[in-house]
């Protein structure tokens, strides 16, 4: 609790309305507001805590400088020459800015960022002490690998596990107040080369889709010498924020980042009137200080408003590299939850924290661009960039189409399940949404009919069909998981709480697939040929694709029926889903691409059941001692109280029905804790998480029901838990 006062006048008053009146009444914790005025221009702090290029040229010897940056822009390993060099100029700077301690940062398989603290110092032997930090320990750490999750990996090698600097994720520093921490960005892997983190694959998938579109582009550009492309990420956060009093008062909120029980408001997003409302001021003043946080870690914020449920925000980053990028995500993250506190606020990144009100997912919006600044995805002014657009396009549409299935693992999280396919999110049918006009030159493209409209002289390739393209048709359909947004592929079915490492890693290593499957249609093509080559490779692959296209209503009946006619995959929840993650179609594309190994999938894809079982486990046994710690004895001490109230025709009759009501609950309590301890022995885990799946979760459905019925009939001043109607609108 945040330890405010409850003032005299308000001694006497309910529980809840005490609750209500001082979550209310905030005040910030420590002094955070009248925090530098971030308009004027000596505030303005970008980067300022980024151990960023300009700090090193200004730092580093030049020629240490110049063997940096030569092997960054060759995307090659740091050369242990001048580690040292390095380490010496990045533990000065560190220091300056108040670091006593630096991490090795890294994102194991838990979802979250890891973290160990050395200190810079050690002692001298005489009793003193040196700052020392080496280019030995800048590379490398050595951080005990058996604490995370493993997978298969774990139980054939031994624990040992180590993390790599990652130079091409410059290094940053977390301030607290009461000292600061360099965090160097690195990958975590087994002695045996084996990847047991996120970044890795990410890495590999980036270098992948590299090299697939320079060959391609050296074809269908010869004139341009690009030498790197790089996949770009834009996440778009959702997120909530309730007060922190509401927040402790719940122990579901507390154990499991969601509510497990929690009637449904009479006020929810029907009026429409939050989204993008005017920011309350607390909220604000909230997210003012992330931003400038955020700034100082070199972190672009573009945009941020209210979202569509109560006390939802949403917050948008400017696009990075997708290794960058993601990094950035996780801090934004981080930033967000720890900067909540300040304001006696908690932010809760959580898919579903409150049912039967719009969950929080991340929209990650995709592109590649070229080291020379071009957008692959950006249709052109010139004929010529428009078949490189088309080309690019064709290519993302095939690989959708094609591994359907492991995207949608590749989102797959419990948190997830309760949101997909409800008529909030995406479903878990993935389709892809062209807008009509671009979907219309497909069409035309595929007919060989082309447009009417289309002036000659535009054309003017040899060829039949080139339409001029949209620029940005504004055309938007927010139902649809998988859109084209101008010049960006969203895709829009991430969860809020998940880092967007396994979602991007899998579009960059099956896009790599499809451009050079494609692209080895057009070996040899050049001149007016070419041009008719590259269409005839985007028509033939259109048309074996376009099933994956949809522009309607994602969230209707019909869609639902008309996928399964179209044959796409509908994986509803995630045990449904995780198998694709080792299914022959993904290892093979993983493995041709280096990006994971059949092993390293196995062990994703068992660590990912693991975390599905244990997740409900722990939702489960919370929600039982809720229901009969708290919800049930409310219910017990209501029908106390009516019992000595009298015997009236009215008193009668609320006995009755809460009497009957707390039968019925107790009865589901007891059914679920039986389902929840009886699981079976199994051999595959994937059984295991079956099982929740089929018994458990409809049990816990079942008695969420019945508890939330009991919230409607006792009375308000017994009740124990803060109601959505509290939580969600005093802010
Ligand atoms: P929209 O209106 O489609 O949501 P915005 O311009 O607001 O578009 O951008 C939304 C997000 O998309 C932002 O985070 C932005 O940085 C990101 N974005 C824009 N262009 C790209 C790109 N080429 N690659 C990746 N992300 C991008
Ligand atoms: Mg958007």
């Amino acid at each position: 609790m945040s330890g405010r006062p409850v003032p005299p006048r308000l001694r006497a008053m309910a529980r809840t309305r005490t609750q209500n009146v001082t979550a209310a009444q905030w005040s910030p914790n420590g002094g955070t507001l009248g925090a530098p005025d971030l308009t004027l221009p000596g505030n303005q702090v970008f980067g300022a805590n980024v151990f960023s290029v300009e700090v090193q040229r200004a730092r580093l010897p030049k020629t240490v400088f110049r063997r940096l940056q030569a092997g960054l822009d060759a995307g090659q390993a740091l050369d242990p020459e001048i580690a040292d060099s390095v380490a010496v100029a990045m533990r000065e700077w560190a220091m300056e800015q108040g670091a006593t301690h630096y991490t090795h940062w890294f994102q194991p398989l838990t979802g979250s960022t890891a973290e160990k603290h050395d200190s810079f110092y050690g002692p001298t032997g005489d009793g003193d002490a040196i700052a020392e930090f080496s280019g030995k320990e800048l590379i490398q750490g050595e951080p005990d690998a058996s604490s995370f999750p493993t997978g298969g990996i774990r139980a054939t090698f031994e624990a040992r596990g180590y993390t790599a600097w990652d130079p091409t994720s410059p290094a940053f520093i977390l301030e607290n107040p009461n000292g600061a921490l360099l965090c160097i960005p690195t990958a975590f892997a087994s002695w045996t080369g084996e990847a047991l983190d996120h970044k890795i694959p990410l890495l590999r998938s980036m270098d992948a889709l590299s090299k697939s579109a320079v060959k391609a582009l050296s074809i269908l550009d010869p004139d341009t010498p690009v030498s790197r492309v790089f996949t770009t990420i834009g996440a778009e956060q959702e997120y909530f924020l309730i007060d922190e009093q509401y927040y402790f008062e719940r122990p579901d909120l507390v154990t499991t980042g969601r509510t497990l029980y929690g009637a449904k408001p009479p006020k929810g997003h029907e009026l429409d009137d939050h989204y993008f409302g005017s920011i309350p001021e607390r909220v604000l003043a909230y997210m003012l200080e992330v931003e400038q946080e955020l700034a100082k870690l070199g972190v672009p914020i573009k945009t941020r408003h209210n979202e569509v449920a109560p006390a939802q925000y949403e917050i948008a980053p400017v696009f990075e590299n997708s290794n960058v990028g993601t990094d950035h995500q996780q801090l934004t993250m981080q930033i967000l939850q720890n900067v909540a506190r300040r304001y006696g606020l908690v932010c809760l990144l959580h898919e579903k924290p409150f049912a039967g009100v719009n969950g929080s997912g991340k929209h990650n919006n995709w592109s590649m661009s070229t080291d020379l600044g071009g957008n692959l995805l950006g249709p052109g002014d010139t004929p010529h960039d428009n078949l490189v657009f088309l080309f690019f396009c064709a290519a993302v549409i095939q690989a959708v189409n094609k591994h359907q299935a492991l995207l949608r693992a590749s989102i797959a999280s419990p948190g997830q399940d309760h949101r997909l396919g409800a008529n909030e999110a995406p479903p878990a049918i993935i389709s892809i949404f062209l807008g009509s006009e671009l979907e219309r030159i497909f069409e035309a493209i595929e007919s060989g009919t082309g447009e009417e409209s289309t002036p000659q002289a535009y054309l003017g390739l040899g060829t039949s069909v080139l339409p001029r393209l949209p620029k940005d048709s504004g055309d938007r359909n927010r139902t649809s998981p998988f859109a084209f947004t101008g010049n960006k592929f969203e895709f829009r079915a991430l969860g809020s709480s998940m880092s967007p490492s396994l979602p991007n890693t899998v579009l960059n290593t099956i896009v790599a697939e499809a451009i050079d499957e494609l692209a080895g249609r057009l070996e040899g093509a050049s001149g007016d040929e070419l041009a008719a080559g590259v269409l005839d490779v985007v028509k033939t692959s259109y048309a074996a694709n376009k099933q994956v296209v949809f522009g309607g209503d994602n969230y209707s009946e019909e869609w639902h029926d008309e996928a399964e006619r179209r044959g796409l995959h509908n994986l509803r929840q995630t045990p449904d889903a995780l198998p694709w993650l080792v299914a022959p179609s993904t290892v093979e594309v993983f493995e041709k691409y280096d990006v994971l190994s059949e092993r390293e999938l196995e062990s994703r894809y068992e660590v990912f059941v693991e975390q599905y079982v244990t997740n409900l486990n722990i939702e489960a046994e919370t929600m039982a001692e809720i229901g009969r710690t708290m919800l049930a004895p409310a219910a017990v001490n209501y029908l106390v109280q009516l019992g000595v109230a009298g015997d009236s025709a009215g008193v009668a009759r609320i006995k009755d029905e809460l009497a009957s009501a707390l039968d019925v609950f107790v009865e589901r309590l007891e059914d679920m804790e039986t389902a929840n301890a009886n699981h079976p022995e199994v051999e595959d885990v994937l059984d295991a998480a079956k099982y929740v799946q089929e018994t458990v979760v409809p049990a816990m459905e079942a008695l969420r029901a019945e508890g939330d019925k009991l919230e409607r009939l006792v009375t308000d001043a017994l009740w124990p838990l803060p109601k959505y109607s509290e939580v969600l609108f005093i802010k």
